[in-house]
């Protein structure tokens, strides 16, 4: 009963989005930090990010707010991808990363051969690179 309850009113709403689970993530880390300072800029932050977010998740123009998600993740996805690209590198302990000294270009190399003769794919340019 609750659930078809729940079903007919979020019927037509936004709901959920990427948007608003950093805006949550966000609201229960200040709610904490508030929680140790007792500071109301911190209360008063976290009511904030409650109401803007449940407005997001109840409204009713979708469009509107998947176009904000959609700004959202135009922002922080070239962000995500400098974060994965890091990650994968620092755990990548069978090759050695660097860039091109004649265009940049990143390139990468087995570790552990010693200095060997580098030929970049993207400019010809031939070096050499330890591994
Ligand atoms: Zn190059």
């Amino acid at each position: 009963m609750i659930r078809r309850f729940m079903a007919g009113f979020m019927a037509g709403r936004y709901g959920g989005d990427q948007l608003n689970l950093l805006l949550t993530a966000l609201y229960m880390v200040l709610y904490v930090v508030f929680l140790f300072t007792r500071m109301l800029v911190f209360e008063v932050l976290v009511l904030i990010l409650v109401v803007v977010s449940l407005y997001r998740a109840l409204s009713r123009d979708v469009a509107r707010r998947r176009a904000e998600n959609a700004r959202f993740l135009q922002f922080v996805r070239p962000v995500a991808r400098r974060w994965n690209t890091f990650r994968a590198r620092t755990q990548d302990r069978e090759h050695r990363y660097f860039k091109c000294p004649n265009c940049g270009q990143h390139m990468r190399v087995p570790r552990g051969k010693g200095r060997i003769t580098v030929h970049c794919r993207s400019c010809g340019a031939v070096f050499e690179e330890k591994s």
